[in-house]
């Protein structure tokens, strides 16, 4: 598939995602959140859910966990408009809760995993502990598996905390700092 065919239809899933009914989380979103950056990809960011200023604005990532991942990004040298940004549901759950298993099932049937086969990313960093379980479907712990390189069905995926994560709990902007560190050194590599 060449360059605009592929650009072509990623737009037009985004699109597809800004008009889901698929799941309950629409009927009480403002917009929901395809995710933005460069298509295709060498790095995809999964979180897990919008928050309220993403609802807000319909982009992911700018609120204070986004202010926190911009600022992993810049200070290891990763363009925010060079990866692609999403989350794991792409509408926000009342009163931020968890996404449901059902949720996570829908959007990831239908929305994710069409965009990753677009994306083809090199490597997909999973940002916490839901966004493992969706992404990796296993049990182990998120500490057990950060930092690591896992290849899971051909791809590849680095799991770190996510950005939230580490505004609530200061002893992990050093693990964290480590897998950005990782991170840029593979969205480098050819
Ligand atoms: N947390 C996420 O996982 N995604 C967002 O877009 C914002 C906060």
């Amino acid at each position: 598939m060449n360059l605009s065919e592929r650009r072509k239809r990623f737009d037009r899933l985004n699109r597809g995602i800004k008009r889901c009914t698929k799941c309950p989380l629409h009927e009480s979103r403002t917009h929901a959140v395809p995710g933005e950056g460069a298509v295709p990809t060498g790095v995809l960011f999964i979180g897990e859910a919008p928050g309220a200023n993403e609802d807000q604005q319909g982009r992911p990532f700018v609120g204070a966990s986004g202010r926190r991942l911009d600022r992993l990004l810049e200070e290891h040298g990763l363009a925010r408009d060079s990866v692609y940004i999403t989350s794991s549901v792409k509408c926000r759950p009342p009163k931020n809760r968890n996404p449901h298993v059902g949720e996570l099932r829908i959007c990831k049937e239908n929305w994710l995993l069409p965009q990753i086969e677009l994306l083809e990313p090199k490597l997909i960093v999973l940002l916490g502990q839901i966004a493992v379980k969706n992404l990796l479907e296993t049990k182990d712990s998120l500490r057990s598996l950060r930092g690591d390189v896992i290849t899971h069905d051909d791809q590849r995926y680095l799991v770190t905390y996510h950005p939230a994560a580490a505004l609530r709990t200061a002893s992990l902007a050093q693990p964290m700092d480590e897998d950005f560190t990782r991170i840029a050194r593979l969205a480098a590599e050819r």
